[in-house]
């Protein structure tokens, strides 16, 4: 059989951004623009909107898991971003409060999901953020709704996507039930019970790093700097500059709803 350019192709672009081929990737959904409506999963756990801590702004680096608010360990960029501050404070230093502000970790919300008249693309998960959070938690405590994630009596919510053509705005998701409660498969989706065994632990999709590992990567951010500034005799201490526009985007775009 031929070799698969498309597969290879995969595999190098992969093995160049330091991610792997496996399922993880085939998990990630992020929503179109406008109306979509999307169905939130049950958990064996009784717990689908899931909370876990990053970093953004270390370099190139994605979202880093903040081992110290995620599993109770020592973190090197919440040390250095508390010190930055307390800096920042003593001497009266917006920058570099700022800067200690970027570092500060933050808080990304996740849920298994299927989106309506794609069923047969599987379990994806949804990652949003603190507003819609606490629009779903509202939900769900409101006896109008209850669970919405109950496979026989729960809700299918209609997101709504608007990116706005104004620069330094940022999208908008707003959230809204069906006006009535449906089961969440019928013949057309396929089989529920290998649906909801097929949600994956979604802990288990991050890349976990220890605390070494994250010492390292400040370690490395922060001798960048260092050496970016000679050349450009930037003269700002912790100046996160050298940080590409696209990230910046990026760091934007996950860290507000
Ligand atoms: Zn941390």
């Amino acid at each position: 059989m031929a070799i698969n350019l498309e597969a290879m192709r995969a595999k190098l672009n992969a093995s160049k951004n330091g991610t792997s081929t496996n399922k993880k990737n085939d998990f990630r959904w992020r929503p179109s623009e406008g109306d979509q409506a999307i169905r939130i999963l049950p958990t064996e756990d009784g717990d689908p909107f899931k909370e876990f801590h990053f970093h953004y702004n270390v370099g190139k680096n994605p979202g880093i898991l903040c081992p110290k608010k995620n599993h109770g360990e020592e973190c090197a960029i919440c040390d250095f971003a508390s010190k930055l501050w307390r800096d920042g404070v003593e001497n009266d230093d917006a920058t570099l409060k700022q800067e200690a502000k970027k570092l500060f970790v933050r808080k990304r919300y996740y849920s298994p999901i299927i989106v309506r008249g794609k069923e047969t693309e599987g379990v994806k998960v949804w990652s949003y953020g603190k507003t819609a959070y606490e629009t779903l938690l509202g939900y769900v405590l409101d006896p109008d709704y209850g669970d919405v994630t109950d496979p026989e009596t729960g809700t299918d919510i209609v997101l709504n996507y608007d990116i706005p053509g104004t620069p330094g705005s940022f999208p908008k998701t707003t959230l809204k039930p069906r006006r009535r409660p449906s089961i969440l498969c019928d013949e057309a989706v396929g089989n529920c019970d290998e649906l909801l065994e097929s949600i994956p632990e979604i802990g288990g999709l991050f890349d976990r790093k220890t605390t070494e590992e994250v010492q390292a990567l400040l370690d490395d951010f922060l001798s960048s700097e260092t050496s970016s500034e000679k050349r450009s005799s930037e003269t700002t201490k912790y100046s996160t500059k050298n940080a590409s526009g696209i990230d910046e985007q990026f760091d934007k775009f996950m860290n507000n709803e």
